[in-house]
């Protein structure tokens, strides 16, 4: 099978398997894991950022940060499309207590001004403005990616408005390579910023949150309490660190594959339009002789795994364990739907 359905499904590397079995462990509850230490000094100081908190999934950090930047009876300000809002559970009322001012972005993203509208004035019938999150690149939004002037826009907001400012940077290595962007810059923008080593990257497992040493400190405390604290889970930190190292520049081979896949998908004619790849994912309409769940039964048939998005919306989601010939191998089958 050739597995487009998410980039959380890659396997370690025979490398990647190497550097986790020598990877020094110790208790992380006690702070005594090295590896984790590591990883999470490495991953603080590649985005300028004080301090890191390693979790085991990116809900866990985006949860925790919301937990950490509000108090119940607080809103979040963030695009309809986000993660935080469509992909956890309802977590920001269930873990928060905070209620959603939802913006109606493009692809994912907001603009300052979307983000000053949303902000609520000071009146005693509303819920207390507290936090902005936004998402870099956009799951839903099909992995599009802000520009680098659009945070600084926000970020403008924010302070003016004393609002915290999060991003759920889960494929935030994508961003960057793609816009060749500095990640030390994101320190200067972001109160917190979670990122997903399981995603692109190729770890097992595996989310970092940055922020500032006060602010990890009360994180480190709610991940107690939400059942975070991992003891020798160094094993699985020393996968990011290793990640880090090897797999980050190899991303721009998923962006350009992804946009081959997209050409081939065009050429069909049940394809009626197909989002403009900026990243690793590919998100095409289905309209004609396929629906997107007919779609994506046949091409299962033919050892391809693709996931039906909505009734209309075919989703491919490109990664490590994707090499060039199992690239070549789907158009060739795509090509004879
Ligand atoms: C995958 C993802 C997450 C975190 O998902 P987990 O499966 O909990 O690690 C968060 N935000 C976005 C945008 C994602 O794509």
């Amino acid at each position: 099978m050739i597995d487009f359905r998410s980039d959380t499904v890659t396997k370690p590397t025979p490398g990647m398997l190497a550097f986790m079995q020598s990877a020094p462990i110790g208790d992380d509850v006690f702070g005594e894991d090295p590896s984790i230490n590591s990883l999470e000094r490495i991953t603080a100081a590649k985005f300028g950022m004080e301090a890191g908190l390693f979790c085991p999934s990116g809900t866990m950090t985006n949860q925790l940060a919301i937990k950490t930047h509000t108090q119940a009876g607080d809103e979040v300000i963030c695009d309809e499309l986000s993660h935080i809002y469509q992909y956890e559970g309802g977590g920001i009322a269930f873990n928060a207590g905070c209620s959603v001012k939802l913006l109606h972005g493009d692809r994912g993203r907001v603009t300052a001004e979307q983000v000053l509208a949303g902000i609520n004035a000071e009146d005693v019938h509303k819920p207390i403005s507290r936090l902005v999150s936004l998402e870099n690149t956009s799951n839903r939004g099909g992995g599009a990616c802000y520009h680098f002037d659009d945070f600084k826009a926000i970020k403008k907001v924010t302070d003016t408005h004393n609002l915290a400012l999060h991003l759920d940077g889960a494929r935030i290595f994508n961003a960057i390579v793609r816009n060749n962007e500095a990640a030390i810059e994101y320190g200067n923008i972001f109160d917190s910023i979670s990122i997903c080593l399981s995603k692109g990257l190729g770890a097992p497992v595996g989310s970092v949150l940055l922020g500032s040493v006060p602010f990890i400190k009360k994180a480190r405390r709610w991940r107690k309490v939400f059942g975070g604290g991992m003891r020798q889970a160094g094993f699985l930190a020393a996968a990011g660190i290793y990640a880090m190292d090897h797999h980050i520049d190899r991303l721009a081979e998923d962006h350009k594959h992804a946009h081959i896949l997209s050409e081939a998908l065009a050429q069909k004619e049940f394809v009626t339009s197909i989002l403009d790849v900026e990243t690793n994912i590919v998100i095409a309409t289905i309209n004609g002789k396929y629906t997107a769940a007919s779609f994506v039964a046949a091409l299962k048939e033919k050892g391809i795994l693709a996931i039906a998005m909505t009734p209309t919306q075919v989703r491919f989601v490109f990664h490590l364990d994707i090499s060039e010939s199992d690239l070549a191998q789907t158009i060739d089958i795509i090509k004879a739907l």
